[in-house]
């Protein structure tokens, strides 16, 4: 288990210990849940929009692998201050990084911060193990859902359907 104990690295590990704005809003704007059966993570991402469409707060609760909240928590942390539009071509980028397969880097999205993307490196570990990718992408995806108006994330297209 040498390759997933690299994969699970301190950055994780500290926010999977203590994730960041792990709460449940009173008055959230915007709210959805995510699942992923084959690891027995659940999220719930909950978001306060301003007409602007800026957001203002985003928080979540949940249990599961530490994968799965460390990066609910970094998710929270890093789309708190943006626009939706801002935010989804930052998960762009991030599911680039959990899922490409080349050696070359994939580029920073038009739009992204590249200190974000430098942040979220620390999961692209998870693109070696294709179970994991799930993990880390489910908060994001319940981010998706949730700004779209739909109640409900699922991580199933990840698969691929070569699980
Ligand atoms: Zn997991």
């Amino acid at each position: 288990m040498d390759d997933l104990r690299d994969l699970y690295q301190e950055v994780i590990l500290d926010h999977g210990k203590n994730p960041r704005n792990h709460r449940r809003p009173e008055a959230p704007s915007h709210r959805a849940r995510g699942d992923n059966p084959m690891c027995g993570d659940r999220v719930e991402v909950f978001l306060t929009l301003d007409e602007a469409g800026l957001i203002r707060d985003a928080a979540f609760q949940g249990r599961g692998c530490a994968i799965s909240q460390a990066s609910a928590s970094m998710m929270t942390e890093l789309v708190t201050g943006k626009t939706v539009e801002q935010a989804k071509a930052l998960f762009k980028g991030f599911h680039e990084l959990c899922t490409h397969d080349g050696h070359d880097h994939p580029a920073t999205p038009p739009g992204v911060d590249p200190a974000d993307m430098e942040r979220l490196e620390v999961m692209s570990g998870v693109r070696q193990f294709p179970m994991r990718v799930k993990c880390a992408t489910l908060a994001w995806h319940a981010f998706a859902a949730a700004v779209d108006g739909e109640a409900r994330a699922s991580s199933e297209e990840e698969t691929g359907g070569s699980v």
